[in-house]
């Protein structure tokens, strides 16, 4: 079921680099839905907030009747994502951010070796020095630095901001050193949105990664089941984040979390922002938040800029990628300004 024609109207609009926006002048496909019954209103505000606070419920209520927490994280985030996958069907943002066969088969793939692998690989390699040095250091200190007497919500707060501190820091990096860019690149390789995307990443990225998130939160003591509330947001966050679904909340959540619309800007190709992970208050500090004032105006260019045809498609061809000559992957700067070039005299 798709969403119905006379309740919804094209946006033609595409966002200029300056801000503005222009007129496209030849004819755009519908690209970016809206939706103008109250019903679908009404949807587009609550759908964020719901698929955040109905799973952390859950999540609270299983883990305080007894049940394995990491069995109740892949639960919980299990049906999140069949339900996430349903919106996309029934209240998509984009009609062209479907995705189809190869990056489902790509990302699918992608689970299980960006996710899973990466942190167990770290916590195996990493856990148990990690824990004894910070029995060290609480023993040498004579008390314990993590709070562990806060209620556990308020325990999770800390974690979000500090590991998010950690999180903002090295998205930016991976922008700012080539080095860095070649595994990150993996998760900007596709020019869709949609919530499948949230997990394409390089492994190597999602374990040095962790190594940043992780190392300092651990040594500090951090309590267990905080850490597991917090891998349960992050699951359902990241996802819901990428999802091809219309979410308009409140705007106030911009200013706080790391929302859809601010992480469709971070996925556009010609602007550089918003590198918050779940939170938006790092971006707010180093003023690198970017959020036109117009919701009207989204992006509509995602990728990267110059990004050949060349960039693999398939889950092997994307493990490769960070280590092949990057110059068969992407088109010179001059050979983009000529593209950008030819692109104008064609409108
Ligand atoms: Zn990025
Ligand atoms: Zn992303």
């Amino acid at each position: 079921m798709s969403a119905s024609t006379s309740e919804t109207e094209v946006l033609t609009r595409r966002p200029s680099t300056d801000g503005s926006s222009v007129e496209a002048a030849t004819t755009v496909e519908p690209e970016i839905i809206r939706y103008h019954s109250t019903s679908r209103k009404v949807l587009s505000f609550v759908i964020f907030p719901t698929m955040i606070v109905v799973p952390m419920t859950v999540y609270f209520w299983l883990v305080g009747r007894g049940y394995w927490p990491p069995l109740v994280i892949f639960s919980v985030s299990f049906v999140a994502m069949v339900v996430l996958t349903i919106l996309e069907i029934v209240h998509p943002y984009s009609r062209y951010w479907v995705p189809h066969g190869h990056d489902v088969r790509a990302d699918a793939i992608h689970m299980f070796t960006s996710e899973l692998v990466p942190y167990h690989l770290y916590q195996f390699m990493f856990n148990g020095l990690l824990v004894a040095t910070s029995k060290k250091i609480m023993g040498g200190l004579g008390f314990e630095i993590w709070p562990h007497h806060w209620p556990i919500l308020a325990q999770l707060a800390l974690l979000l901001v500090m590991m998010e501190f950690s999180q903002t820091s090295f998205h930016w990096a991976t922008h700012r050193f080539p080095i860095l860019w070649r595994i990150h690149a993996v998760h900007h390789s596709s020019p869709k949105l949609y919530w499948l995307a949230s997990i394409r990443f390089h492994p190597t990225e999602n374990w040095l990664a962790a190594v940043c998130m992780v190392t300092p939160v651990v040594l500090l003591g951090a309590n267990i089941e905080a850490m597991m509330a917090f891998s349960m947001f992050i699951n359902v966050f990241g996802t819901t984040q990428h999802a091809n679904i219309c979410m308009t909340p409140t705007p106030l959540f911009n200013y706080i979390f790391a929302m859809p619309e601010l992480h469709r800007w971070h996925h556009s190709k010609d602007i550089r922002c918003n590198y918050g992970g779940y939170l938006s208050i790092w971006d707010v500090v180093f003023r690198t938040r970017h959020m036109p004032k117009s919701r009207e105006q989204q992006p509509d260019n995602i990728g990267i800029e110059g990004m050949t045809e060349k960039f693999p498609k398939g889950w092997a061809g994307q493990m490769l990628a960070p280590f092949r000559d990057q110059r068969e992957l992407y088109e010179t700067p001059a050979q983009q300004r000529e593209q950008n070039s030819v692109a104008t005299e064609d409108r």
